[in-house]
């Protein structure tokens, strides 16, 4: 769904529908995924409605989005430390829009672990 006003994550944001927050600060907040896709499966999801990384890094929303994209990047590794998915490692993952796998329509980043693409697909 892209209108924010039927958006489950802006839901979620602002406390609309529950969701435990495993980690929240002004710009971002972290949730387990409904349905994980591997042992360990976070989602790292900014406050603000924005629909993808493409709107992201459109001209007017560019320099902010260096600024949060940095950010959710440092939470995902001090959550991944927290969660004792390092030192042995995680993956990362954000799907943008229909093509690239995208169903919620609402910035945030995969945090995985636990599991490789390997171990789930062989
Ligand atoms: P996308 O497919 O857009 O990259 O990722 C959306 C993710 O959100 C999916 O992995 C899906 O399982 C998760 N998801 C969708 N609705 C909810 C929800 O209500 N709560 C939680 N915790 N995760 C959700
Ligand atoms: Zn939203």
């Amino acid at each position: 769904m892209k209108n924010k006003d039927h958006c489950i994550f802006c839901k979620i944001a602002q406390g609309e529908i529950p969701s435990p927050r495993v980690y929240e600060d002004e710009l971002v907040f972290c949730i387990k995924d409904i349905q994980p896709q591997a042992k360990h499966h976070f989602l790292i999801i900014s406050k603000q409605h924005i629909s993808s990384l493409e709107e992201a890094f459109t001209q007017e929303k560019e320099k902010d989005s260096k600024v949060l994209l940095g950010h959710i990047f440092k939470v995902a590794t001090e959550i991944a430390k927290k969660e004792g998915l390092l030192p042995h490692g995680f993956r990362t993952v954000i799907n943008t829009n229909e093509g690239g796998g995208q169903t919620v329509f609402h910035l945030h980043v995969h945090l995985l672990g636990g599991e490789t693409l390997k171990d789930r697909f062989n």
